[in-house]
């Protein structure tokens, strides 16, 4: 809202009407160079030498890598390449391998399980979804499984200084980020992937091709010109959600902090070099744990008290886990730490202040 003019878009009615750009790409290179200015400014990730593939969202671009993945395996094994993800992880990986039912993929579930077995069993192709920062945790996860046969998608959606302290550029093979958790432009639909491999880019162009013919030219447009009114302003949108972030995740931590019945998850702290000190996270979501016995179903006990959650099972894990979002707005916000603190001072012995 600070920079409304220098964000703001107009197009007339007869541009940029055909399906292509004047190279024959469906991919801005004015776009994919400013994404790679972007990720150098703030160091998130390495982009020399990598090519960049565009998706509605990263919704559509952690297919695209799933399907270039398992293609790239299909000729080493007949058996269907498994996906993971380690709990609690984003259901969406989940959602869409059940959903695309291909004869490719088979979604297996929790990571760890596989780790110890994929040596007896090293024929068959693993693809690993590693969500870092995770959803809903917060945690910078790793891949759990390594190897020959094992793949990893690195879901980089909340790899940015307002979620969680920077240590270093990621340079994983496929890396996948999104507009909707680096500046909220989620209806936009605009996700990135950063791609080491030729041949596992071409898959994903193809991908893109076959699927939605790219990615909207205006879609392509909106995030140009945010990106572009981002990188003139330095480090300003950044320090402006971190101190939101943080604020936010602050007053969540001091309420639970009197409390016996709910707990919030721990991230270390870590040095950030985009802010050049040791920090704490200021995650997008808490992921608070119901610690009694009778308080097993942690999102009746929240309902009850008309705090709306996402159950833990969503996410792979127990039902004693709820998430809550904290990328809501300041009003959002606001309601749930009154009713928290309501909660937390109906508790029999709460720590008092
Ligand atoms: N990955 C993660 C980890 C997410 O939390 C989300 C959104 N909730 C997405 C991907 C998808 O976001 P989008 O399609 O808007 O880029």
């Amino acid at each position: 809202m600070q920079h409304s003019t220098s964000s703001a878009l107009v197009v007339s009615g007869w541009h940029r009407m055909s399906y292509s750009f004047n190279d024959n790409t469906l991919i801005s290179q004015h776009l994919e160079s400013l994404i790679r200015k972007l990720h150098a400014f703030v160091g998130t990730a390495v982009t020399q030498d990598r090519y960049i593939v565009f998706g509605a969202g990263s919704t559509q671009v952690l297919s695209a890598a799933a399907y270039a993945l398992s293609l790239a395996n299909s000729s080493s094994s007949h058996s269907p390449t498994r996906v993971v993800a380690s709990v609690p992880y984003y259901v969406l990986y989940k959602q869409q391998v059940e959903y695309f039912n291909s004869e490719k993929f088979k979604y297996e579930g929790d990571a760890h399980t596989w780790r110890n077995r994929s040596e007896s069993d090293a024929s068959t192709n693993v693809i690993e979804f590693v969500t870092s920062p995770n959803n809903p945790d917060g945690l910078l996860n790793k891949a759990v499984l390594h190897g020959p046969n094992a793949k990893t998608i690195y879901d980089r959606a909340y790899y940015w200084p307002h979620f969680t302290p920077i240590p270093a550029p990621a340079d994983e093979d496929l890396m996948v980020f999104t507009l909707s958790k680096l500046t909220g432009h989620a209806g936009s639909r605009f996700g990135w992937a950063v791609v080491k491999d030729e041949t596992v880019f071409n898959k994903m162009v193809l991908h893109m091709q076959v699927n939605s013919i790219g990615v909207s030219k205006d879609t392509q447009l909106r995030a140009f010109k945010l990106l572009k009114a981002i990188l003139e302003e330095g480090t300003q949108i950044f320090d402006f959600a971190y101190q939101t972030m943080k604020s936010k995740w602050e007053r969540l931590a001091t309420t639970l902090s009197l409390s016996n019945r709910f707990s919030l998850q721990k991230i270390n702290p870590q040095y950030c070099f985009f802010y050049n000190k040791v920090r704490e996270s200021s995650p997008a979501y808490a992921w608070v744990k119901c610690e009694k016995e009778e308080d097993k179903g942690c999102y009746a006990v929240l309902k009850a008290a008309t705090i709306i959650g996402r159950k833990g099972n969503v996410f792979g894990s127990e039902d004693n886990y709820v998430r809550l979002s904290l990328v809501r707005s300041q009003d959002d916000l606001d309601i749930l730490i009154q009713r928290l603190q309501k909660l937390v001072l109906e508790e029999d012995g709460a720590i008092s202040m």
